[in-house]
């Protein structure tokens, strides 16, 4: 059966709301390379949305999720609880930057986000949370609410969980500066709630789907210096920066920054759903007993391979590694824009996180969505599997696995290159 015979029947009995962005339908993958149905090999620059920082199939996972399989494969944690829970919270709470951390497990990035609000809102007994324009939390309804972007994410889908106000993020490069996002801020304390009314403030330390914007130096100390002058919890979402995506384990590290709580997902696990809330224990434990959990949390096969995956980065020293890949990447991009100035403009991110945004006529104000697909498009059928992002959908973002060859990951640029000269 061919990828356009499987798109037929998945068009067939799919909800239309569960899009897909490629008609690659995969058999096989390994490391950085995937296989399709049809037996056509791709780089890998998406890696399940940044969830293979470890590579596909990782040997080391792999043999972990066969061996707890066959001892067990669930008995739900909060029935009778088993090790390899207990020692996946361990090894997150001495990664994370807290003296005395806490851990909710979940299944998914949105319940992290979910959870960690629920937190926040039962520990202060105040129901505000602010997040920031373009910001990506998730699709369930509280996490929609928090998001920005309305269009596919929050469309049609109200009402939305009340008491969440955004800010803008502070992109310089789209003109909005740290101090125009906290001179918003202000304004939200003045007219819409008072600081003392809000439980928490979210953010990612580089927004993701909201096209890959890092945030300006010192900015989150900024928001600290807020948060702790009004009792707000401090939420880093690290769901996507996570487990060595940026050049350190959690992106805030590099921010200086201790937040109150971080929300992790993706990277855990290799692949794995397992999510988890992270946080200073008097924030944590403001939840009654059983208010937090559910029957998959923590599930043992997502804990063995989270401790597998945790196991992989440091032995492979992965957080080293996203900063070569990164570098290589940002080299290979500056490349193509020195070839098409007209249509790249700013080229950006962290680590192993980088984005190239494309415009027309070389101008900021112009995005070209049009181009990011067809290059999407034009470098799969070329092999190179590839991500967009954007709030104006004009954003190619990279997430390669950070174990990539590196021959592999100049093949992907070549592609990338060839795909421009084609669009
Ligand atoms: N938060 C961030 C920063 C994300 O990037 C995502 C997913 O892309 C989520 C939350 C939601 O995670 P999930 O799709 O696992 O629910």
């Amino acid at each position: 059966m061919s990828n356009s015979d499987w798109q037929q029947r998945k068009q067939n009995v799919f909800a239309r709301g569960m899009g897909n962005m490629l008609p690659v339908f995969v058999d096989r993958a390994r490391n950085a390379e995937i296989w399709d149905v049809e037996g056509k090999r791709y780089i890998d620059f998406a890696a399940g949305i940044a969830v293979v920082n470890t590579g596909h199939s990782h040997p080391d996972i792999v043999a972990a999720v066969k061996q707890q399989v066959e001892a067990f494969s669930h008995t739900c944690i909060m029935v009778t609880p088993y090790a390899n829970a207990v020692e996946l919270a361990e090894k997150l709470v001495e990664a994370a930057p807290f003296d005395d951390g806490r851990v909710v497990f979940v299944s998914t990035g949105a319940e992290a986000v979910e959870n960690a609000v629920k937190i926040a809102r039962a520990t202060t007994g105040r129901p505000g949370v602010i997040a920031f324009g373009g910001g990506f939390h998730g699709r369930t309804n509280l996490c929609m609410g928090l998001t920005g972007k309305v269009v596919p994410y929050k469309k049609g889908f109200g009402p939305f969980t009340p008491e969440i106000f955004h800010v803008p993020f502070p992109a310089e490069y789209l003109g909005v500066t740290a101090d125009d996002s906290l001179a918003a801020l202000d304004q939200v304390f003045k007219n819409d709630i008072e600081a003392n009314r809000v439980a928490a403030i979210i953010i990612e330390p580089v927004q993701g789907e909201g096209g890959f914007y890092p945030v300006p130096d010192g900015f989150l100390s900024r928001l600290r210096d807020v948060c702790d002058q009004h009792g707000i919890v401090f939420i880093c979402d690290e769901i996507q920066t996570g487990f060595g995506r940026t050049g350190t384990m959690f992106s805030c590290e590099q921010d200086g920054v201790q937040p109150d709580i971080i929300t992790l997902a993706k990277g855990i696990a290799g692949g794995f759903p397992i999510a988890a809330v992270v946080g200073k224990q008097a924030v944590m434990d403001g939840p009654d007993p059983g208010g937090l959990g559910g029957t998959y949390a923590g599930s043992p096969l997502g804990c063995a391979a989270g401790l597998a995956a945790m196991s992989v980065i440091e032995k492979e020293n992965l957080c080293a590694r996203a900063v070569d890949v990164g570098e290589k990447l940002r080299e290979g991009l500056e490349r193509i824009r020195s070839k098409y100035p007209e249509r790249v403009g700013d080229i950006r991110g962290r680590g192993a996180m980088v984005a190239m945004e494309l415009v027309c006529d070389g101008q900021v104000g112009q995005p070209d969505a049009e181009l990011t697909r067809a290059l999407v498009g034009e470098a799969a059928q070329r092999g190179l599997l590839l991500l967009s992002c954007g709030v104006r959908g004009n954003v190619i973002r990279i997430l390669a696995p950070l174990t990539i060859p590196f021959d592999h990951l100049e093949e992907g640029l070549g592609i990338l290159q060839e795909s421009f000269a084609a669009c």
